[in-house]
């Protein structure tokens, strides 16, 4: 992990009231400091945006959205765009979670038009990849993977992972409790990476490739411990205080 910065961010998912929110905010506010090693980030959902801004201003816990539209503006019920997150202060904005792509049908090519469109705004896009269940019972997650990363890599270029972040998460492992063995999440995590330094050694060594699955405190040293982990995208656990700052400690 030593030559890129750790990042460890909270994806809520649609959770959380304003209260709630206010209260774990001020949890995580009180555990991370200016001179933490790991750069934190959550990402709530959109309507609790405003008042994440609000709290963590001048704090050096930085937010970001769930998604975002392909379009800036517009007759889109229901979206809201890369321009609007960035007004409210984001700096980043997962792209192509499993979720998204399985519960809302975003495909590939979809998920990358979304990834330039958080370029564009300049927020830095988490884009999420990884294999189903079946799909790694069948053998083909190095096959999965590398077709979700080329989608990206072929209309956006290799030069655009300068400013975007990877997340790799099995989709058997999110919100299961399962997670990948560190041994198996570096494997895929080094494929991810070698296939990016074919094209671009100097891009892919600084760019940060995070896990995602069912991280907790008690597994989060042994994963973030692996060469090319760098962190990781946390969903359940990132609703309580103390389980969040316990991985963020481990990333430091
Ligand atoms: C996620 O939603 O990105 C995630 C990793 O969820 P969980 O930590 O709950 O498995």
């Amino acid at each position: 992990m030593g030559k890129r910065r750790p990042l460890v961010a909270g994806n809520w998912k649609m959770n959380g009231t304003r209260a709630e929110s206010a209260a774990l905010l001020d949890g995580i506010k009180k555990g991370v400091s200016a001179s933490s090693k790991a750069e934190v980030v959550v990402c709530p959902p959109f309507i609790l945006i405003a008042l994440v801004a609000e709290k963590l201003a001048g704090s050096p816990v930085a937010w970001g959205g769930q998604n975002l539209s392909v379009h800036k503006s517009g007759a889109y019920t229901g979206e809201i765009s890369g321009p609007m997150l960035k007004d409210y202060g984001c700096t980043y904005v997962i792209v192509g979670h499993s979720e998204r792509r399985t519960l809302y049908g975003e495909n590939d090519v979809f998920v990358a038009e979304k990834y330039g469109a958080a370029q564009a705004t300049g927020l830095m896009p988490i884009l999420c990849i990884g294999e189903s269940l079946h799909e790694r019972e069948s053998g083909q997650t190095e096959a999965v993977v590398a077709r979700q990363l080329d989608v990206v890599l072929d209309k956006h270029g290799i030069g655009s992972f300068k400013t975007a972040v990877i997340a790799y998460e099995p989709v058997w492992a999110i919100g299961t409790g399962k997670t990948a063995t560190p041994a198996q999440a570096q494997e895929v995590h080094r494929f991810i990476r070698q296939r990016l330094a074919s094209r671009d050694k100097t891009v892919s060594e600084s760019l940060r490739i995070l896990y995602g699955g069912s991280m907790k405190g008690s597994n989060a040293r042994e994963l973030l411990a692996q060469a090319d982990i760098d962190g990781g995208l946390i969903g359940g656990a990132s609703l309580q205080a103390d389980e969040f700052l316990t991985i963020c400690r481990a990333a430091d």
